[in-house]
């Protein structure tokens, strides 16, 4: 291990013997970076707005301090509806994931803290009957939220902690509206923690307008364990490379993106004429088949699943191997959390986008911005034509400079590489 975290310990971090013991349970030897430069921060009181990469252990970073101040302070909620953490997040899944976390983290409380999970798709009466009385920790998407709100069935005026996870796609145009409503209801003094992998400049200053003398703390974004690749196939053929890809390397776990819910339905069925067995994850799903969805591929049940991006944030899929982008994601803060699925905690990983001539232009969009340097491949038998072919739709787009790489795998960025606690490279 590097020197950065050779002698900071959870023990020097001030953290309770309920806790300690319970982290050495868990086989959390030592804090993660964005651990160590969290915790000290938020058992102050202070805001922070913290960015570390996917897989680093942001979860623990804001769950193990609130948990702390729960344990100690007695902070709790006082009669009526009142809670007293709220942690807001983008997914269903997500929330269910932070929940469940909060709940192994706290099992050696002597006083458990109330933790409500808050999320659509569900019946609404059972989050009603279990917000009687407030909570301690509430996490929720922000939809259902106000809707509890609206049925007088939680309040919100007495809040002294909000976490924001992904708080880059909870600041965003997406939840604007909601948020905003959400963000009116809260005590002015509060602590607030902004958490992501990303923090796209267009979203600084709303974030800034939410936190209070924040403490702020940037690691560095790239995951050095996802070995990153780009081929390049043309449009007709990108189903049949995909399952040559399968085939081939025998993968037996893959999570595949696809930006749009039809597409991973229409790419599901072409899969399963040519032999593969795939699961789709999107929106249209109910709740009930989403979640089993994610834990069959989770347990290896489930050997290749199609999503869209609601798959592509906070979800901790331990030693997932592969993600492929089928189809591009919109943002470049998009694209790194898709491939931030796999190569978490420090487990290697490889991310592969397959893209055709109507896309290039886009890849080199999210490549520069994400300062990835990636190569082009091909792979032999299914190379891209110099330009789209003619019955493409995209052949109007722009075209790649010039194919680069004949089969043979080759790439600018770095190999897979030992990291210290997923921070820093170890030299
Ligand atoms: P992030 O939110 O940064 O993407 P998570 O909080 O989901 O990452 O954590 C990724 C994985 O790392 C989880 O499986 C979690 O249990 C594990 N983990 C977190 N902190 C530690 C630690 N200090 N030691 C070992 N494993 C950890
Ligand atoms: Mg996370």
């Amino acid at each position: 291990m590097s020197s950065v975290s050779k002698n900071i310990q959870f023990d020097t971090l001030g953290l309770a013997p309920e806790l300690l013991s319970r982290l050495a349970e868990l086989n959390y030897s030592e804090p993660t970076q964005i651990q160590q430069r969290s915790i000290p921060h938020i058992l102050q009181g202070q805001d922070l707005l913290a960015g570390a990469k996917t897989g680093s252990g942001k979860t623990a970073a804001f769950a193990i301090p609130l948990l702390q101040r729960h344990l100690l302070t007695a902070e709790t909620s006082e009669r009526g509806n009142y809670v007293n953490s709220l942690i807001l997040v983008p997914t269903r899944e997500l929330a269910q994931q932070i929940t469940d976390s909060l709940i192994s983290y706290s099992v050696l409380f002597a006083r458990k803290p109330k933790i409500v999970t808050v999320l659509g798709g569900v019946s609404i009466n059972a989050q009603m009957l279990k917000l009687r009385g407030g909570a301690d920790f509430i996490v929720a998407t922000p939809g259902r939220l106000l809707d509890l709100i609206a049925s007088n069935a939680v309040k919100l005026s007495k809040v002294k902690h909000l976490v924001l996870d992904e708080a880059d796609r909870m600041l965003g145009l997406g939840f604007a509206d909601e948020l905003n409503q959400i963000i009116k209801l809260l005590p002015k003094k509060r602590q607030t923690l902004l958490f992501s992998a990303t923090f796209p400049d267009e979203i600084i200053s709303f974030a800034d307008a939410l936190l209070n003398a924040p403490v702020k703390v940037q690691l560095e974004q790239t995951v050095e364990t996802i070995n990153q690749r780009v081929i390049t196939v043309n449009k007709p053929n990108k189903t049949a490379l995909l399952a040559h890809l399968i085939k081939e390397n025998n993968w037996q776990q893959v999570l595949v993106f696809a930006s749009a819910k039809r597409t991973c339905d229409h790419l599901a069925s072409k899969l399963a004429k040519r032999g593969i067995t795939a699961e789709v994850f999107h929106s249209d799903k109910a709740q009930n088949a989403r979640t089993k969805l994610l834990s069959a591929f989770k347990t290896g049940d489930i050997k290749v699943l199609i999503a869209t991006d609601i798959a592509a944030r906070g979800i901790d899929i331990q030693k997932l191997p592969v993600v492929i982008n089928f189809e591009l994601p919109r943002s470049p803060a998009d694209y790194t959390h898709r491939i931030g699925r796999c190569g978490r905690a420090g487990e290697n990983g490889e991310a592969i986008s397959l893209i055709s001539h109507d896309e290039f232009h886009h890849f080199n969009v999210i490549d520069k911005k994400n300062k990835l340097e990636l190569v082009k491949e091909q792979i032999i038998g299914f190379e891209a034509d110099d330009e789209a072919p003619l019955d493409c739709p995209s052949r109007d787009a722009k075209p790649m400079a010039k194919p680069e790489g004949t089969g043979k795998k080759k790439r600018k960025n770095k190999p897979a590489v030992n990291v210290d606690i997923w921070g820093s490279k170890t030299k």
